[in-house]
């Protein structure tokens, strides 16, 4: 079994500054050698996801834009992609957007903007996605997205953002088993909850966090750098029998029953 990745090349899209959970996918994979290309929602992204990548130690990374929420700006960014380097072995898709009002209260509340704004950015870019990925990934490969707990049980202030990941997950699993004809690996990490720029926008986060610190099995939560190895198994040839698969990196509260 071959650990590095020094002849594989992945998108990591998602990266907003030091704390994004694809940050901490980034520099995992890094380590193991990976050449790495960034993608940033929009042009005040580029400075910070630069500087950042200025910091890794491995090969020199590529930048490009692409805004998830337009079908031509993903088909420009991967067209750029394919032009400058050619076959990618994977894609980590780190990317959710929800309007803040809709992350308190009750769920019943949901306006129909609301909702379909949180499915477009959060869910259907993981189909666009993998559908502009797929012609680059001519040796197979490995695409990984980001979901929570809250897609499968009710969290108090997730609300919209449940929905959506529930309606990521299946698209996960529906893509893993149009891609694996090709090769390709569709999966999922459920990460518990770590405080990130999004998270912020989730009502009484804190209480979250506190929670899994009291209740979760490992009794405290889980970080970036913890996301970044699961990331590196998924993306990488050691799971190499694995699709379809959410693998709950949240030191194990999903297991728990209501006390
Ligand atoms: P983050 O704010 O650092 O990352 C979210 C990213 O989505 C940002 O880089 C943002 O620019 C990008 N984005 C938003 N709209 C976009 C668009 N239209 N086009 C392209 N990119 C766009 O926060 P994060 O917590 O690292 O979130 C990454 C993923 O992890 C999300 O899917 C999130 O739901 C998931 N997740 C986070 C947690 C957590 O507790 N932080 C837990 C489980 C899952």
């Amino acid at each position: 079994m071959n650990f590095s990745l020094s002849d594989k090349t992945f998108v990591i899209m998602g990266v907003a500054n030091k704390r994004s959970l694809a940050w901490g996918i980034a520099q995992a994979l890094d380590k193991v050698g990976a050449r790495l290309i960034f993608t940033y929602v929009s042009e005040r992204f580029e400075k910070p996801v630069k500087q950042l990548a200025e910091t890794l130690k491995g090969q020199s990374s590529l930048f490009y834009e692409c805004d998830v929420s337009s079908d031509q700006s993903i088909k420009d960014a991967f067209a750029k992609i394919e032009a400058e380097v050619g076959t990618i072995h994977g894609v980590a898709h780190c990317i959710a957007f929800a309007e803040r009002d809709d992350l308190k209260g009750e769920f019943v509340d949901t306006s129909r903007d609301g909702f379909l704004l949180a499915h477009n950015i959060s869910a259907y870019s993981l189909v666009g996605v993998t559908r502009a990925a797929k012609p680059l990934m001519t040796e197979g490969g490995s695409i990984l997205t980001l979901t929570y707990l809250g897609g499968e049980r009710v969290v108090q202030n997730y609300n919209i953002m449940g929905v959506a990941k529930a309606s990521l997950d299946a698209s996960m699993k529906y893509l893993a088993n149009d891609l694996g004809k090709d090769n390709i690996r569709v999966n999922a990490i459920s990460a518990g909850p770590i405080r990130t720029l999004s998270a912020k926008g989730v009502g009484d986060f804190n209480s979250i966090l506190n929670e899994i610190e009291k209740k979760a099995p490992l009794r405290r939560t889980v970080t970036q750098e913890e996301v970044g190895s699961s990331a590196y198994y998924l993306l990488s040839d050691l799971s190499q029998g694995v699709t379809g698969e959410i693998i709950h990196v949240d030191g194990g509260y999903s297991i728990l029953g209501l006390a």
